[in-house]
């Protein structure tokens, strides 16, 4: 399928970040060429397919430690990924409204998107930056506004904010906040004070037999949200508009259904790329479109090699269910390095994967619904059963829980799910907090990491 662009993939493989470079060489120029950002759009500026080594002169050091995935298609996610901040600049250059969401990872990002000329991102997502720049500059300056190492990475958002170039000053802020996360609402309130003026969204705890009064709540809430979209973009919401824009969604949450099931039962691809495409789904990496593109290559790219029986981790890795989404990137390709392979996972963003009902006679409430099967605005049980659901149908042989250090649902909920988790599955588990940015896995959790591993091989070799 890869055929289809004119290039063939190399057989599969986890590749380093040298070895990326020189299979870049051989990627013909017209191909590079031809995937530009915000289609139709093909100005030269809106390139993005460069190897793993422009990014990290630009700042992205900790690509220089990671193993990619050699296929076409994952070296067009990473440039995606990569380039986001310079799109969402470019965005504003070519007219187009930028609207920081906040706090809910998914739903109000849909609702943004179905405005045309509307960019969503979430500045939530700049938690990578410091492990991936290997820098502490943004959680410095985020300490310095008063928010310092008691709250989770995702303070780095806040720094990102102050330093006015991860992205630009956004025309619209909007912060979800209540029944989510107490770190993330202090955040939300000194973005609030630094910019004057956000809309301010309620997020209700879910709660059994009340799913009508809840989603009538969000309903109302988002009406607030289109009434400000509406005055700032000039243009009147309409029932069709809203119905677009949640296909388009679908259409994305569909796509990374199918290929976290490639991902998770055949092995087609590896479990940091799958991260990566199940984070799409929060806001698309500013680009829908493209990004819808980038989803269908990586999907025609995974059913070739499904095809081809020709999977990228030996199908009798042992099988790991990780629960809470690592914070440092080097994680997941480190279990890989030491035979496992990740076929569970749940990475606090339900909210984002759950197709919205397009039935419905109001769109706004199947958004509304879609938030209501949120990771964390409901029991710490309820979010330990979207992993053990999984764990059980593919069979894991071991749980990880990477906790977020300082996350204030992790403190005590790690230990709560780690419990139901071990009674339901009574498989090993492992639970650690992922150390801050530095370069490399602390030598604590690598020895905790492979004593583990050891203790689910030694397991599976009694059972054969
Ligand atoms: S504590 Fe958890 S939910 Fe809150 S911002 Fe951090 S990672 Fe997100």
């Amino acid at each position: 399928m890869t055929a289809d662009y004119g290039y063939q993939d190399p057989r599969p493989a986890r590749i380093t970040f040298d070895e990326w470079d020189d299979l870049f060489q051989r990627i013909p120029d017209e191909l590079i060429e031809k995937f530009h950002y915000f289609p139709p759009n093909n100005e030269p500026w809106s390139k993005y397919l460069f190897p793993p080594q422009t990014f990290a002169i630009y700042g992205a050091r900790h690509l220089r430690r990671l193993k990619f995935d050699n296929s076409l298609a994952a070296l067009r996610l990473w440039g995606f990924i990569n380039n986001e901040s310079e799109r969402l600049f470019r965005a504003r250059q070519m007219g187009k409204k930028v609207i920081a969401v906040m706090g809910d990872l998914g739903p109000l990002a849909v609702i943004v998107n179905s405005f045309p000329d509307c960019v969503a991102f979430y500045p939530d997502c700049w938690w990578w930056t410091p492990f991936a720049m290997e820098s502490k500059v943004l959680l410095d300056a985020a300490a310095q506004l008063g928010i310092g190492e008691a709250t989770c990475f995702s303070r780095a958002a806040l720094g990102a904010f102050a330093k006015h170039s991860y992205f630009p000053d956004p025309d619209l802020i909007i912060c979800a906040t209540g029944a989510s996360c107490d770190d993330y609402s202090g955040v939300e309130s000194l973005v609030a004070k630094m910019f004057g003026k956000v809309i301010w969204v309620e997020t209700p705890l879910r709660i059994c037999g009340e799913t009508a009064q809840l989603t009538q709540l969000l309903t109302e809430e988002y009406r607030r949200v289109i009434t400000a979209l509406e005055q700032l973009t000039g243009t009147k919401m309409t029932e069709t508009l809203l119905l677009n824009g949640i296909e388009r969604s679908n259409r994305v949450r569909q796509l990374t259904h199918r290929l976290r099931s490639l991902a998770y039962e055949n092995c087609t691809l590896p479990a940091l790329e799958t991260m990566m495409i199940e984070f799409g789904c929060l806001h698309y990496y500013s680009d829908i479109t493209e990004w819808t593109a980038i989803l269908e290559h990586l999907l025609a790219t995974a059913e070739y090699r499904l095809k081809g029986n020709l999977p990228i981790l030996k199908p009798d890795s042992l099988r790991l269910a990780w629960l809470t989404p690592p914070a440092d990137p080097l994680l997941l390709p480190y279990v890989e390095e030491l035979g496992a392979r990740v076929v569970a996972t749940e990475y606090v963003i339900n909210q984002a994967l759950t197709i919205i009902d397009t039935d419905a006679d109001d769109p706004l409430g199947a958004i509304a619904r879609s938030m209501l099967a949120g990771s964390l605005n409901g029991t710490s049980r309820e979010r330990a059963d979207l992993l053990i659901a999984q764990a059980e149908m593919r069979k894991a042989e071991g749980v990880i829980v990477s906790a977020i250090l300082g996350g204030s649902h992790c403190a005590l909920e790690s230990k709560l799910i780690a419990t139901h988790i071990k009674q339901r599955l009574k498989i090993p588990l492992l639970e650690f907090d992922v150390a801050p940015p530095k370069g490399e896995i602390d030598r604590q959790t690598i020895t905790r990491i492979e004593a583990f591993m050891e203790l689910v091989r030694s397991k599976r070799c009694q059972k054969s």
